[in-house]
């Protein structure tokens, strides 16, 4: 089954406002076997109200419309949707009751304006809405469905997984989507499709996305198909196929982010971890702690930006610093053995690079960024030189710094390689 979705509001037209609904409503109808193949944002007006769905009436099954079922004058959908479908629309005594007596609980009079929200077109079923006013709204119409749902999203997503979803499941033919997501670090977006084209172009029935954020590539495996059985060992054998050709660059094959698959690594291995941080500002720490239980294996960490805060807190030499720069090789190697000494965690990591927009040279230009990891039995250094602007470069840096301690334990962990993907 195929569907649309409409969201209503101008307010979602602003460069403030975004339509999160719509990914709620597209995960849970992926899930049910029903693919969304378009979705539309238009303003509170009859007009575009009325085309949309009129619209949509004329390509898919399924239109589902998001917001509009309020009680102000701007709230449009009912009575627009009603008088394209040609219902009257019939007030409802139990609605209404309902929209009383929540009124009630509160201790306040029901507005007059409310009593539209129990204005039902002609044949509608209604979707009781335990946590608002405005229940939704059900209705068949020569063979298509067309169900509308208030815009807050609690009030959406309860009406939607009690109501709608059940009444959805009975309808589809047992079509559900399957799906796979593998992570990469360390390589660009082209080289990563110039491997695994060859692959993926001979699964025709999967459809395989790349999306590439900095530090990171995405490939999403998607698979639409009633057998379950089959459509998992499909994906399986894609699944493998790619990760046999990207090697150890795949960080994960079950989309988890690196600093979940770091923190696994960690704690399976029962080591600990510290940072010393200069141009990634905090960063390190904070995508490591970020993940809950992190308190076995993160210690701590500094932010040491100055040069005298360099040596002061973990006793980075200040004629090493006057020798070599700040943003060295030796002093990313420093800070890393600096803080694995003062804080006794099991690794060390330093950061140090010029993120820009100022600061460059021509030896040393902005984007430039020294990582080093420091062990036991010694130190391993990167030097990278990262494109973008500031945040970019701030965010390449914490994601290669990261992968840095993924690949260690590829190495040394206690688990089988790659169990994480
Ligand atoms: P209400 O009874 O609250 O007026 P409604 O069905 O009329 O409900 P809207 O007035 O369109 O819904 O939206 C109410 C609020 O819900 C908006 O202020 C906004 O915060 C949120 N909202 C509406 N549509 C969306 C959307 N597509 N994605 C995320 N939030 C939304
Ligand atoms: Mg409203």
């Amino acid at each position: 089954m195929k569907a649309e979705i409409i969201a209503v509001g101008s307010e979602l037209l602003t460069p403030t406002r975004v339509d999160t609904n719509s990914l709620f409503l597209t995960e849970q109808l992926n899930r049910l076997g029903i693919e969304v193949v378009r979705k539309l944002v238009i303003g509170d007006l009859r007009s575009q109200i009325r085309d949309a769905f009129r619209e949509a009436l004329d390509r898919v099954e399924l239109v589902i419309s998001i917001g509009g079922l309020g009680p102000t004058e701007d709230d449009l959908t009912r009575e627009t949707v009603a008088d394209l479908l040609g219902r009257k629309l019939i007030q409802s005594d139990a609605i209404l009751r309902g929209i009383q007596a929540r009124f009630r609980r509160l201790g306040r009079a029901m507005p007059e304006a409310n009593l539209r929200q129990a204005m039902v077109p002609e044949g509608a079923t209604v979707l009781e809405n335990s946590r608002g006013t405005a229940p939704g709204l059900w209705l068949e119409t020569n063979g298509h469905t067309v169900i509308l749902l208030p815009g807050p999203p609690h009030e959406l997503r309860t009406i939607f997984t009690q109501q709608v979803e059940p009444k959805l499941a009975r309808r589809t033919s047992g079509v559900r989507l399957f799906g796979r997501e593998l992570r990469v670090a360390g390589m660009a977006e082209s080289d990563v499709d110039q491997r695994i084209a060859p692959i993926y172009t001979r699964y025709t029935d999967v459809r395989t996305t790349l999306l590439a954020s900095p530090g990171e590539i995405q490939i999403h495996l998607r698979l639409w198909s009633a057998d379950e059985a089959a459509s998992e060992t499909l994906l399986n054998e894609m699944v493998e196929r790619i990760t046999m050709a990207l090697g150890e660059n795949v960080f994960t094959t079950e989309g988890e982010s690196l600093e979940q698959v770091v923190a696994h690594e960690l704690t399976l291995n029962d080591a600990t971890i510290a940072v010393a941080e200069s141009c990634t500002g905090g960063l390190l720490a904070e995508r490591l702690t970020s993940i809950p239980g992190s308190s076995t294996y993160f210690l701590g960490g500094v932010v040491c930006y100055s040069n005298n805060l360099k040596s002061a807190w973990v006793d980075v030499p200040a004629d090493l610093i006057e020798a070599k720069g700040a943003v060295s090789v030796e002093v990313a190697r420093a800070l890393a053995e600096g803080i694995r000494r003062r804080s006794g965690a099991t690794l060390g990591l330093g950061v140090t690079g010029i993120a820009g927009p100022g600061g460059g040279s021509t030896e040393k230009p902005v984007g430039t960024v020294h990582l080093a990891l420091a062990e036991a039995s010694g130190c391993k250094e990167r030097s990278l030189r990262f494109p973008g602007d500031r945040e970019r470069i701030r965010w390449q840096a914490s994601q290669s710094a990261l992968d840095m301690v993924r690949r260690y334990f590829l190495y040394t962990s206690q688990s089988k390689p790659q169990s994480k993907g």
